[in-house]
């Protein structure tokens, strides 16, 4: 597997007049070629953050990076200039946010919105543009693509306006498509469409995706692997089926109870108890001991280290490394 995209000990805080939050604290992870990453975790763990800080469209006036590198093939995009990243920005990586609407500009046609960034980027002349944009609003599914090439956004759909979006994110051949919660503001028939489609450019265009969700089911069916944040940190990752099948984190587990079954009464749902870390002043032993059910008495103290349990999967949790630490014991051979 070849990494694209290397996130390092990326450390990210949020001036607030309260003081400062710590978003991110030592995000590590990978992103390969061509394979889809789904980042998992509850609102405000850090996943937004994360792929905000690698398109470098924080806002600066609050947000700082204050320590970490973010290796796109090979080159540490935090040490561009604004102008340098420029470059990058929409067509090398590029991305799709959860709300179409407000990422569009209402006054301005689909077609206008979709040549702007190839004008800039590509250097096609007007017409080129235009004939670049029909192609690609017919690859992502919309009918009679040169009349709407000329409609403003509020005369598609919610799906039609994700597929623009799309469709937008792809113009430049991007290497890297970042999306952001894309199908959670469409009815789920939408949804699928929206997830299919995606899947079949990634097999056209070989896109890597990172593809932030909180629809466990969403990641079951798109992700080749899957990283879990919480409280600004990565607390395990491993492929869909590690996740899935041999979770480690005791916040995974809550995670994966939360998924509702089918015939599942609504008021059975469960969900985790307590809430997310205050990132003002975040805990220093483990991030989830305060509602984690199995914590040690060493989990309130000390950070737990990222072990790793086979050349996919790592977790941050003592509770595992205890196992770990008993394993020889439970194979020996019984008398
Ligand atoms: Fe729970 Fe302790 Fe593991 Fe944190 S380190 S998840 S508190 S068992
Ligand atoms: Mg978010």
């Amino acid at each position: 597997m070849n990494p694209i995209l290397k996130v390092k000990d990326l450390h990210v805080s949020f001036h607030t007049y309260a003081g400062e939050v710590k978003a991110l604290r030592g995000v590590n992870f990978e992103l390969n070629e061509g394979e889809t990453l789904a980042i998992v975790g509850e609102s405000g763990s850090g996943k937004s953050v994360t792929t905000r800080s690698i398109m470098r469209i924080l806002p600066p006036a609050k947000a700082r990076i204050t320590h970490g590198e973010i290796l796109f093939e090979g080159k540490n995009l935090l040490e561009l200039r604004e102008k340098e990243m420029q470059l990058y920005r929409g067509s090398k990586i590029s991305m799709v946010f959860q709300d179409p609407m407000s990422a569009l500009n209402p006054t301005m046609t689909i077609g206008k919105q979709l040549t702007e960034g190839i004008r800039k980027h590509l250097n096609y002349s007007k017409f080129e543009a235009k004939l670049r944009a029909i192609e690609q609003m017919k690859q992502v599914g919309i009918a009679n693509a040169e009349t709407r090439f000329n409609q403003y956004p509020h005369q598609f759909s919610g799906g039609m306006r994700q597929r623009i979006m799309i469709a937008m994110a792809l113009l430049c051949n991007p290497k890297i498509l970042i999306a952001d919660e894309p199908t959670t503001a469409l009815d789920v028939t939408v949804q699928a469409q929206i997830l299919d489609l995606m899947k079949k450019i990634q097999e056209r265009q070989k896109t890597s995706i990172i593809l932030i969700t909180h629809d466990l089911g969403v990641v079951a069916s798109m992700a080749d692997r899957v990283v879990v944040m919480y409280g600004g940190m990565v607390v395990e990752s491993g492929t869909v089926e590690e996740i899935f099948y041999e979770p480690k984190h005791p916040y995974t587990w809550g995670l994966l109870m939360s998924v509702p079954k089918l015939h599942m009464k609504k008021e059975k749902l469960y969900s985790i108890p307590g809430r997310p870390p205050d990132l003002l002043s975040p805990p220093s032993g483990c991030p989830f001991a305060p509602r984690c059910a199995y914590a040690l008495d060493i989990c309130g103290q000390k950070m737990p280290h990222p072990t790793k349990y086979s050349v996919t999967s790592m977790a941050a949790c003592w509770l595992q490394d205890v196992k770990a630490a008993h394993a020889p014991y439970e194979n020996l051979p019984k008398e």
